[in-house]
């Protein structure tokens, strides 16, 4: 249960991130022969910073998770990274980084067309056909943001805070900030 949030606006968050993690998991199965990701590459990470909502639903999961301090390793791309190249907070990771490696949608900056990233890492046998990239075997990360960011809104909103004093948190920041 994660104490201190308003209701909706966590569990709301949460049942996001299961949606985001089983696309994320047809997608590793549709890709699985493209695909060299694997636990201790850390190609896709880099350190973060996350809406308020998603900050405050990983704290408070991880304070019920355990009450050890969480190491941070300011020399790591990002600070949550093991010596061994693992998260160390895996479970509770923010939701971008549960689509790390994987061919992800987002439309051009004039909001024109459609591109498609993927880490480099990855599609590098793939043929023109297997690059062939749509709705069915991508994921939408604009939509994703949009939900994260109606989400977030009702999350201020629920906790009394001015929407435009909304700031992106430094995800380093849970180290300082255990119950
Ligand atoms: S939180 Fe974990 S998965 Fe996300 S960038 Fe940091 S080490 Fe990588």
């Amino acid at each position: 249960m994660l104490l201190g949030m308003k209701r909706d606006a966590a569990n709301a968050y949460l049942r996001l991130r299961e949606e985001v993690d089983e696309r994320a998991a047809e997608l590793m199965r549709l890709h699985a022969g493209h695909l060299v990701c694997r636990a201790g590459c850390t190609a896709c990470c880099v350190n973060l910073t996350v809406l308020p909502v998603e900050f405050e639903a990983i704290r408070r999961s991880l304070a019920c998770a355990s009450g050890d301090r969480i190491p941070f390793d300011t020399l790591a791309a990002c600070g949550f990274l093991t010596a061994s190249g693992l998260c160390s907070i895996y479970a509770h990771r923010p939701i971008i980084c549960r689509t790390h490696g994987l061919p992800i949608a987002f439309a051009g900056e004039d909001g024109e067309g459609c591109s498609v990233s993927f880490c480099q890492r990855n599609f590098t046998d793939a043929d023109e056909d297997e690059l062939d990239f749509g709705p069915e075997n991508t994921l939408d990360v604009d939509v994703m943001n949009e939900h994260l960011s109606r989400l977030n809104l009702a999350y201020l909103a629920e906790s009394g805070v001015n929407p435009s004093a909304d700031g992106r948190i430094e995800l380093r920041k849970l180290t300082e900030q255990r119950e």
